[in-house]
């Protein structure tokens, strides 16, 4: 039985999906597999684990398990939970480095990693009686190869007597690409609509569409309440919450009521005394464009990315006096994004200080994943942050792209929840008609080696013939196969035979014992492999160290962006000494310096560690702290890891790291070849630079063109003829990051 406060009752008996709870239930009862579609909002996250639990389906050995593809939703929608229900011990979650699942757990949230892990422990899942994939329609990696594996997976437990369900939940109705899917279901799984009641969103276009400070031109309809702004990423969005919180300074105590018209009236007097320096935007240039009513084709784009590349938390700079203006409209600003921390994020879901007005800039976390109560404006910036990889080469690099037309479609929808509402969308009609229809599935954009391993861990030789809901390109395949064949994780395959059956084998390599123990480690392939390699010379600690700041992204503040003002420049250009400085003690002498970028790492992770890994450590010598923590947990984790593989080591994390000798230098240059092996460059020789720019240029095996050493590169004076690095970055250049020196034989 479950005892609910009146208020949080009151706030259920709202939500669209509770009229379905029978309609649910039933169909749950009868099919393995159900999919349910609702509007952003509409209750299925927080909703259907509930009706689940009181149906009695964690009431017996097994319990409820819902993956989430972000870190956020799984973390803040299992505190909801827990509050409606008034059952903090039932309900839990578990992310990649925390969770606070116990025995009493009967509900959990988690990310969709965190459940491939655990299907490679128990293939059936015998722990969950059901299983819900959340926010499917992201169209996450992860999520994909979920519902590929327990599309086999529910049969099979329900053949050994030990039944088990399968939800899917969608924000779009576009879900043909699991229900149709012939190879996934062979009977196609009923589809549970939810009514979106959904009010009318008016549409205004921009009606030209700024190619350069667009978040500038989100200022304007700042004189409103209830707004939510998407943006791209997390420098973006603090940028624009500092000149917000200039702009219309909220102090406590300072407080009028948050009345529209009367705010725009102050607004537009105070544009006139030209207290405001905002951006000036005709409001003549915004069309009106009522938004279709039965427009059911909404879609989200794929899991945002704004988690990568730099996320410089910029603090408030009090000399800033560019923007002001009437402080008698208070604005209450909230920034929104997936590394943001917990208490802060919650704060969205709070109602603003009375008097004020709420402004929520987001990331597009907030496109499905969490739904902001009392929304009225969207304020659409039409831009997403993505990362993108070369099919062939795997270069990679972050780009701000138009977002999908399915996707402006959702954000726009954000401000129709409660009453009718506004879209802002900071760009013309026609670009938003060369907008894609729909955002690509992840798997179709990026190399896929990780999951091959993973696969062929759980004993699925031919990835080919997997019932992806969206199957890779069969050169990402190829690639990955490939890939894994050369370090080992892979069995060759025969090099005599029929033409045909050479090529088929080429796709359906097993697993070697040496892959198996790569797979356990939960970092990509190459890294793995310096993992399973590590034991020589007692270089593991220094290995994982290694790793685990390879695998996480910038550990070094970001010190190249512009000076906002004189002052903060000199203070930039000392710091950016400093951290030069540090990085030359770091890269070590002798031999170490071989070791390049990997040994400025190393020596980065052990001053830390040796430091406290404190905020104040970082902060003094240009390290960016959440780098440094995660690389702190992760090292925790992959010690556990190893220790699991080969308890005989016994490994621990050790703060007081002393630097490698000079031997175990040598064996980890050895190591780190092994792994980044195919991650080979050579110095274009001075006699072959016929064409300048492969003046200083490297040429790697698969590309036409030079890639370099960057500046800040402890490499970068020396130049050694070989190296090998851990990837490519376009930026302003083709850049070499994690570079190391190799030696000619
Ligand atoms: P869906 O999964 O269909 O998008 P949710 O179950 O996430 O919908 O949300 C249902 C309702 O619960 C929304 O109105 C949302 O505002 C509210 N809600 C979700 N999380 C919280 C929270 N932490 N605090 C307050 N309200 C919340
Ligand atoms: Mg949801």
């Amino acid at each position: 039985p479950v005892d609910r406060s009146p208020e949080i009752q009151e706030a259920r008996l709202k939500l669209p999906i509770l009229a379905e709870e029978q309609v649910v239930m039933e169909a749950v009862r009868e099919n393995p597999c159900v999919v349910i579609c609702g509007e952003t909002g509409s209750g299925k996250t927080t909703q259907v684990p509930q009706f689940l639990y009181e149906g009695g389906y964690a009431s017996g050995n097994g319990i409820i398990g819902i993956t989430e593809p972000r870190r956020v939703a799984a973390v803040s929608m299992s505190h909801r939970v827990a509050k409606e229900m008034s059952l903090s011990t039932v309900v839990s979650y578990q992310i990649r480095y925390e969770g606070n699942v116990t025995d009493e757990t009967k509900i959990k949230f988690m990310t969709d990693g965190v459940l491939l892990k655990e299907i490679q422990k128990d293939f059936l899942l015998q722990r969950y009686s059901v299983i819900i994939i959340d926010e499917a329609h992201e169209r996450s990696v992860y999520t994909d190869i979920l519902i590929g594996l327990l599309s086999r997976i529910v049969p099979l437990r329900n053949k050994k007597g030990m039944p088990m369900k399968l939800l899917v939940m969608s924000a779009t109705l576009r879900v043909e690409d699991f229900t149709e899917n012939q190879k996934l279901f062979r009977t196609p799984p009923p589809v549970i609509r939810v009514d979106a009641r959904q009010f009318p969103v008016t549409i205004h276009f921009n009606k030209r569409t700024p190619l350069e400070d667009y978040t500038g031109e989100s200022l304007w309809p700042m004189f409103f309440s209830g707004i939510l702004v998407f943006l791209t990423g997390q420098v973006e969005v603090h940028s624009l919450c500092r000149r917000l919180r200039k702009a219309f300074p909220f102090r406590k105590g300072n407080t009028t009521t948050a009345d529209t018209s009367e705010a725009m009236r102050k607004f537009k007097k105070a544009k006139q005394k030209k207290t405001v320096s905002l951006p000036r935007i005709d409001l003549d240039n915004y069309s009106a464009l009522p938004v279709d009513e039965g427009d059911e084709d909404r879609e989200a784009g794929i899991g945002d990315e704004e988690d990568g590349g730099s996320d410089l938390d910029i603090g408030d700079d009090p000399a800033d006096t560019e923007e002001k203006a009437d402080p008698s409209i208070p604005l209450y600003v909230l920034p929104l994004y997936s590394l943001l921390a917990p208490e802060q994020q919650a704060k969205v879901f709070r109602p603003p200080p009375p008097g004020t007005r709420l402004c929520v800039v987001s990331t597009n976390v907030a496109e499905t994943s969490l739904t902001i109560p009392g929304i009225k404006y969207v304020v659409d910036c039409g831009r997403v942050k993505k990362r993108f990889y070369d099919r062939v080469t795997g270069v990679s690099s972050f780009k701000v792209t138009w977002t999908s037309q399915a996707s402006a479609n959702q954000r726009a929808g954000r401000a129709g929840r409660t009453e009718p509402g506004h879209c802002y969308r900071l760009y013309s009609s026609a670009v938003f008609g060369d907008f894609s229809l729909f955002s690509e599935a992840e798997i179709t954009r990026r190399p896929v080696e990780d999951l091959v391993l993973q696969m062929k861990d759980l004993n699925i030789d031919k990835v080919v013939n997997f019932p992806f809901p969206t199957p890779p390109s069969a050169e990402a395949l190829v690639a990955a196969e490939q890939l894994l064949v050369s370090l080992g994780a892979l069995e060759e395959p025969p090099r005599t035979g029929r033409v045909k059956e050479i090529q088929r084998a080429r796709l359906s390599c097993p697993i070697t014992p040496l892959g198996r123990a790569m797979a356990s480690f939960p970092v990509a392939p190459r890294y793995a492999k310096m993992l399973a390699l590590g034991k020589q010379q007692d270089c593991l600690p220094y290995v994982i160290a290694v790793v685990a700041a390879m695998t996480v992204r910038e550990l070094f503040e970001d010190l190249d962006r512009p000076g906002r003002s004189e002052d903060e420049s000199s203070k930039l250009t000392q710091r950016r000494a400093r951290l030069t400085q540090m990085r030359r003690l770091w890269a070590g002498q002798g031999a170490s310096l071989l070791l390049g970028d990997l040994m400025v790492m190393l020596g980065a992770v052990g001053a830390c560690e040796f430091a406290g890994c404190t905020p104040k450590f970082c902060e003094a010598n240009g390290l960016r702290y959440k780098a440094m923590v995660e690389i702190r947990k992760l090292r925790g984790q992959l010690t556990n890891a190893v220790n699991a593989v080969c308890p005989e080591v016994g490994l621990f994390v050790d703060p007081e790291m002393t630097p490698p000798t000079e031997q175990q230098v040598f064996c980890l240059r050895q190591i780190v070849v092994a792994g980044l092996g195919d991650h080979l460059a050579r110095r274009v020789q001075a006699e072959d630079v016929l064409d300048p720019k492969w003046k200083n240029g490297y040429k790697t095996p698969l590309m036409d063109d030079p890639v370099f050493i960057h500046p800040t590169s402890a490499l970068f004076k020396t130049m050694p003829e070989f190296v090998v690095y851990q990837e490519i970055m376009e930026t302003t250049k083709m850049y070499m990051r994690g570079v190391s020196a190799v030696e000619a034989e």
